[in-house]
């Protein structure tokens, strides 16, 4: 993959982290976004150079849309081009239909959904031949075993239909369009020890959290050559919660 270039938005801590450091491994040039640290974006970017890959940070808030059409160009132009597109960035809001707040439910949209379309059509007109877009949903877009993650649920099952729309856009350029589905990972935005733990491993087939390195490798496979083949589905890495 030496020469390519992957975006990973959300790339400075937990599941997005791992995908940047998979990605550089297997020889891609990384960008990565953050939100607020970046001190943990640079010793992201830190480590890639020191594998001998050109690697970017860029503080970019993927809730906000003309960030989001502005983003691939800061890529293009830091690093050459863009070949695979890792839409990552996203937020867990909790809460039922009397604690959920307009602006609560306008923000996860914008950063989960609204935001991954306007990131994946911006990319859609730069990545060649061979690229991937790779979205990361969840299980509960297509299983929802727990009360007050509504409005979660609903952007994450939005992006597979984004994804099945867009796989039948870009298919004939030879592009992939693709969502990653994971269970509970255990990461600060769902600690395998938090309060709501015991009820999703309750759900699992396998009765423990996932670690980050189960979705990048995953997201690994799919941004190699040898995954040409797979577009237009969403890929499970879920301990069965679906099962
Ligand atoms: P974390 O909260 O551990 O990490 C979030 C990452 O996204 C950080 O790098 C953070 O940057 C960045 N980020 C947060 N908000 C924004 C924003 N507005 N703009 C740009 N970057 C932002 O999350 P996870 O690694 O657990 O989750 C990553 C993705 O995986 C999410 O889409 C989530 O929905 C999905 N997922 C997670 C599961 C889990 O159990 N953990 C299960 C299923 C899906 P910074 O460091 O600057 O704050």
């Amino acid at each position: 993959m030496t020469g390519r270039v992957a975006l990973i938005t959300g790339g400075s801590r937990g599941i997005g982290r791992a995908i940047a450091e998979r990605l550089a491994r297997d020889g891609f040039d990384i960008a990565i976004t953050y939100a607020r640290n970046a001190d943990a974006a640079r010793s992201v970017t830190d480590a890639a150079e020191k594998l001998g890959r050109k690697a970017l940070a860029i503080q970019s808030d993927s809730g906000n849309l003309e960030n989001n059409e502005a983003l691939v160009g800061k890529v293009v132009k830091g690093l050459g081009r863009l070949d695979v597109l890792v839409c990552n960035a996203g937020a867990y809001p909790y809460g039922g239909p009397d604690e959920m707040k307009l602006e609560d439910i306008t923000r996860t949209l914008d950063l989960n959904l609204r935001g991954v379309i306007v990131e994946s059509v911006a990319a859609a007109r730069v990545i060649p031949k061979g690229g991937r877009i790779i979205l990361i949903g969840s299980a509960f877009g297509e299983r929802v075993p727990v009360p007050g993650i509504s409005i979660y649920a609903a952007t994450k099952a939005g992006l597979v239909g984004f994804a099945k729309g867009l796989a039948r856009d870009l298919g004939p350029k030879g592009i992939t369009v693709n969502v990653i589905q994971p269970g509970p990972i255990d990461t600060e935005l769902n600690p395998a020890d938090g309060a709501a733990s015991d009820a999703l491993r309750a759900q699992l087939a396998i009765p423990a959290y996932g670690e980050v390195s189960d979705v990048a490798d995953l997201v690994g496979f799919v941004a190699s050559e040898r995954a040409s083949y797979i577009t237009g589905t969403a890929l499970s890495v879920d301990g069965g919660l679906t099962a």
